[in-house]
């Protein structure tokens, strides 16, 4: 039977995986759909390679690594067109997004040994005699499952730093973007043609949950946050650890000393680039009283500017035809409760685009504010003061990024805000800088990837102690007298009894 193509939703055909542009239908790739089978035998293959790559050592990683980072920037046009084909994301959206994404091989390469490898800890007066070591290890194969939306920086998010950190990786990219995912796979291949250390296996729903049962040692998960408890739920099986990076419904504030149209250039974009299907999107905008209208006027100035179409428009079309239903659901709900919409609005959504849209005064206990919409969609709403702008970004189950605009109190505003991130006067910006951990708390899910924190993720700590002296004060041996232990009484007085 053949199967009906609607463009840019996948279908499977004779075993094989068909990808198609959500703006044209046209077909981006297929792939051979894995079977549970498959999956484990994918994951027994990474196994054997993941213990070569681990035996190359920091610096033959570092230097394989390098170079697969290099064959991404010189090819950088050619993946920005699969992305623009398979996802219909504007073709210099996808050029940032692989840019942030080479930056992070990089830092990533370059400071592994620095962050994991072996190193000498102090020990204190309690255990003088001995010295510590520290380093951490791989856990060999760590599973990692992706989404559509950011189809190269998700994955190399996790896949980066794992590899860094000496662990094979079996990569299960969204059914909506596996030509992307499979991109990614055989250029890495290029420059390890060694052995299978980057695979992919492709399919749906259900080869990511075979993934997670597979016996990898960890598994990085990217996607909503009802998929991330189903994937936590399969791993909690063999007490397989995880790392979950979730949805959100990023919040940004605006408050009285704000450069107002820096305000409203970081928030078009922050909430409307790759048609506001971003994790860390700005959904939410709420500004203080005295600017609420001036910033909204700069906000509809320039959002209303920005062109829709497949090509070379500002935004593209939805991904996920599906998701259409959500974002006029949202729309229409907020309307429908008082909201109004300054720009865009009930009429938007014209399948496979939806306009720029702007709603002001919408009720906070309303789907447009509670909920992740995935559209180029705003709410902006008129907040009395900072505090109260933080009680409302904090009022949600998730809690991933956020922004805030203003002089004087942004910083203590930032650390208020209940998030893993947060940018002052830019937004998103935590995203692309290698060196800070990214995740985020509550529904956005934990663990990090990114910086030191990241490469950490992907290593198991390795403690170990070594005796360097005889004990003059022995502890930990039937050899103790009772003189002994009268002295340990004396001396834990002395060192901890002070107060
Ligand atoms: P989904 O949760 O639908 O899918 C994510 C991945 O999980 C896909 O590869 C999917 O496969 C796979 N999957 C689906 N069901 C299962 C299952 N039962 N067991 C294991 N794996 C499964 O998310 P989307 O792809 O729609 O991505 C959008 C979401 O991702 C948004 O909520 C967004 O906020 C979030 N996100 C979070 C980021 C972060 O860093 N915190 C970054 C980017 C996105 P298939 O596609 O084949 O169904």
């Amino acid at each position: 039977m053949t199967a009906v193509h609607v463009p840019g939703i996948p279908v499977i055909e004779d075993g094989r995986l068909i990808s198609t542009s959500p703006a044209t239908g046209e077909e981006a790739g297929r792939f051979p759909v894995a079977t549970p089978d498959d999956v484990a035998r994918a994951v027994g293959r990474a196994r054997a390679a993941g213990d070569w790559w681990a035996g190359l050592g920091f610096t033959g990683r570092r230097e394989r690594l390098l170079r697969w980072r290099g064959l991404i920037a010189r090819r950088i046009e050619e993946l920005a067109r699969l992305m623009h084909v398979e996802g219909g994301k504007p073709l210099p959206d996808a050029v940032v997004e692989i840019l942030t994404a080479i930056e992070h091989i990089d830092w990533a390469a370059r400071n592994a040994r620095r962050v994991l490898g072996p190193r000498r800890v102090r020990s204190r007066l309690i255990l003088a005699e001995f010295t510590g070591h520290l380093e951490y290890q791989p856990y060999g194969v760590v599973g990692v499952i992706g989404p559509w939306n950011y189809p190269v920086l998700t994955p190399i998010g996790s896949t980066g730093y794992a590899l860094a950190a000496g662990n094979a990786v079996v990569f299960k990219p969204s059914e909506y973007t596996p030509a992307v995912g499979q991109w990614l796979v055989d250029s890495f291949a290029e420059v390890v043609p060694e052995q299978p250390v980057l695979t992919t296996v492709h399919g749906l729903g259900d080869v990511g949950a075979a993934l997670c049962r597979a016996g990898v040692g960890k598994l990085a998960f990217t996607g909503s946050t009802a998929t991330a408890k189903k994937v936590m739920a399969a791993c909690a099986e063999s007490l397989t650890p995880v790392l979950l990076e979730a949805g959100g419904k990023d919040a940004m504030i605006v408050d009285t000393d704000a450069d107002l149209d820096a305000a409203a250039e970081a928030c078009v974009w922050g909430g409307l680039t790759n048609a506001g299907q971003t994790c860390i999107g700005i959904e939410r905008v709420y500004a203080v009283e005295p600017v609420f209208d001036a910033f909204v006027d700069k906000v509809v100035a320039r959002a209303e500017r920005l062109t829709v179409g497949a090509e070379g428009a500002d935004i593209g079309p939805i991904t996920m035809p599906n998701q259409l239903d959500v974002i006029r659901r949202h729309i229409d709900d907020a309307l429908a409760a008082g909201g109004r919409a300054v720009l865009g609005g009930a009429d938007a959504v014209r399948p496979p685009y939806v306009h720029p849209t702007v709603l002001v005064d919408v009720p906070e206990s309303s789907a447009a504010v509670r909920e992740e919409t995935f559209g180029p969609t705003l709410t902006i709403n008129r907040v009395p003061d900072a505090d109260e702008a933080v009680r409302r970004a904090n009022a949600l189950p998730y809690g991933l990024g956020g922004a805030v605009f203003g002089r004087k109190r942004a910083v203590a505003i930032a650390r208020r805000l209940r998030s893993g991130m947060a940018s002052i006067n830019s937004t998103l910006t935590f995203a692309g800088m290698s060196t800070l951990p990214f995740g985020g708390v509550g529904d956005s899910g934990f663990g990090r990837i990114h910086g030191e924190d990241g490469l950490r993720e992907f290593g198991r700590a390795k403690s170990i102690t070594r005796r360097r002296a005889r004990s003059l004060l022995p502890s930990t041996t039937f050899e103790r007298t009772s003189a002994d232990v009268a002295r340990l009484v004396k001396a834990a007085k002395l060192m901890y009894g002070r107060r």
